[in-house]
């Protein structure tokens, strides 16, 4: 049987109350997964604090006093999101060192218990395992709606990331390295492995309630996050502006024709001032909504332009 060495990711923003059960729960995980000689024994968790405010970080520096070996973690000078996090915990196992990493919410509100099948995938020779959950239960109306709807239209844009696939998935060495050669600051990970063609597969499991403490997510940051994985995955919407923009003028070409013809033949001049504000609020409209469309592409230019660093850390525990 093959034997991996295998690092779990935590992203951690605030997180003191699930931190200590979450790594106990993971613990036994790893050590099930050693026994029946799955992973190898240096098998780690690697923790990167979102640059929380409360004791998070100060709990990840005691479990790594208590085993180095096992307990490792970043530290981020200030809040950078859970995509930039994940992204460095992924950055962070690859220099120290790991055939396979898995990323976890530090809730466990994803079900620890598919790690197992997430590594037997790898044994059987996928790079990517993608954890795609049974169903949305345990969210809100707003949530699920509009989570469904971020899929949907990525799927209809050309992005063709699995339905409910969270940041729960197992990523090999060999995507690991690959991804370090895509130097874009907002690396949009869900979109990146599904789109870099490696062997890949999926596993479904159950999401719980989070354990301890409250969701880090809003309305806005779940829109920001979603306007980044479009603008940096298609192009579509810029496409359909143009086509948009093409058709539009060929209507207003035949109204234009249609009003000479009117005039030349029946001597009638339009009339009707509600259709010519109907129609000017809807032009407008359309247009500054085909405006935004583009700002979007514009903003995510100037973001990437700019190279700056996609975060500055702090401290690391290796
Ligand atoms: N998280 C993070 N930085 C943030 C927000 C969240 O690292 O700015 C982490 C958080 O600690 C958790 C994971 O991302 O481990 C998922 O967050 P949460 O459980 O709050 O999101 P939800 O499950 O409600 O979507
Ligand atoms: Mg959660």
């Amino acid at each position: 049987m093959q034997t991996s060495k295998l690092a779990v990711i935590i992203p951690c923003y605030n997180e003191e109350l699930c931190i200590k059960s979450t790594s106990e729960r993971l613990c036994e995980v790893l050590d099930d997964l050693i026994k029946k000689g799955k992973i190898s024994a240096e098998s780690y968790l690697y923790f990167v604090d979102d640059g929380s405010s409360d004791r998070t970080w100060q709990i990840i520096e005691d479990l790594h006093t208590q085993n180095p070996n096992r307990f490792k973690g970043l530290k981020f000078i200030k809040n950078y999101g859970n995509q930039k996090a994940l992204i460095a915990g992924l950055e962070g196992v690859r220099t120290l060192g790991c055939d396979c990493a898995i990323s976890i919410d530090a809730d466990l509100q994803q079900d620890e218990n598919a790690i197992e099948k997430f590594i037997d995938e790898f044994h059987n020779g996928n790079e990517i395992v993608l954890g795609v959950r049974n169903n949305r239960k345990t969210d809100k109306f707003l949530k699920k709606t509009t989570a469904v709807m971020f899929y949907k239209l990525m799927n209809i844009l050309g992005v063709k990331i699995p339905m409910n696939h969270s940041d729960y998935r197992l990523v090999s060495k060999n995507a690991l390295d690959i991804m370090g050669k895509y130097n874009e600051t907002d690396l949009f990970l869900r979109g990146f492995f599904h789109e870099v063609g490696l062997k890949h597969t999926i596993v479904k499991f159950d999401v719980k309630p989070r354990s301890a403490g409250v969701s880090k997510f809003n309305f806005m940051s779940l829109l920001a996050l979603a306007l980044n994985g479009i603008t940096s995955f298609s192009v579509v919407p810029l496409r359909i502006v143009a086509v948009l923009g093409f058709f539009m003028a060929v209507i207003a070409f035949l109204v234009g024709v249609e009003t000479v013809f009117e005039k030349l033949v029946f001597n009638n001049s339009p009339n009707g001032i509600a259709t010519a504000i109907i129609l000017l609020c809807f032009f407008g409209g359309l247009q500054i909504f085909c405006l935004g469309i583009i700002g979007e592409y514009v903003g995510q230019v100037f973001r990437e332009v700019k190279a700056r660093p996609r975060y500055i850390p702090e401290k690391e525990l290796a």
